[in-house]
């Protein structure tokens, strides 16, 4: 009640400034709405034309571009915690009201919400895993049940100066099934940007060895 007023408090005296242009946002979204305009782009992806085998489908929301690429750099690399919850409810708002995606999941079936893992080290630096932080709320929402199916065994480089070539190397052997993980049938495997794609069809991968059938990659921004 009291952190709730406090909020309130803070919202009225020191309104969320939109990462795209600085314009205050009120409500609980991370964008205002000119430059969600510019970067909002929900669409189902085909897999195969990123060559990922092991991914039976994909849905992005928005451009990698813009505000959300600002929205996300702030959040990963300038400690910017006040953000994940918006970018949360970005995900959340924007998945209701596309009715969710475009495949047909059997409603009777195993299924779970998963994000691949942060880095350790990169975790520890940060203090939170921005793919669980964004996702996760809206799994519990949607009441998917939410598991660490996936452990990071070992260290990677950043990605965003590699070939293809060299992310693939680098990725390749970096994840493995988290030691007492219960695979479902259908797992939704989440990532906060897809721009290669090789980073969730290598989790695919090791997914897939375990036994899972299916697996859909989820990514609040996509560059494709
Ligand atoms: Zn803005």
């Amino acid at each position: 009640m009291v952190s709730a007023l406090l909020s309130l408090l803070s919202d009225l005296f020191y309104p969320h400034a939109c990462p795209g242009c600085g314009e205050g946002v009120p409500g609980m979204l991370a964008l205002c709405g000119r430059c969600r305009e510019g970067v909002y782009h929900p669409r189902p992806f085909h897999p195969g034309s990123l060559g990922c085998p092991h991914l039976d489908g994909l849905f992005f929301l928005f451009d990698y571009a813009g505000a959300i690429q600002e929205a996300l750099h702030k959040a990963k690399f300038d400690k910017r915690e006040d953000l994940l919850p918006r970018l949360a409810r970005e995900w959340q708002e924007g998945v209701e009201k596309e009715g969710r995606f475009s495949w047909q999941l059997p409603a009777e079936v195993q299924l779970a919400v998963t994000a691949i893992p942060t880095d350790p080290a990169r975790r520890k630096q940060r203090g939170y895993d921005v793919p669980e932080e964004i996702f996760r709320p809206w799994a519990r929402k949607s009441g998917y049940r939410w598991a660490a199916l996936l452990q990071r065994v070992r260290s990677t480089r950043p990605q965003f100066n590699l070939t293809p070539a060299e992310r693939k190397a680098n990725i390749q052997g970096c994840f493995a099934l988290a030691p007492k993980a219960v695979l479902p049938d259908i797992v939704l495997l989440c990532d906060d940007i897809c721009t290669t794609g090789t980073t969730l069809e290598e989790a695919a991968r090791v997914l897939k060895q375990g036994g899972v059938k299916k697996v859909y990659g989820l990514a609040l921004a996509s560059s494709n």
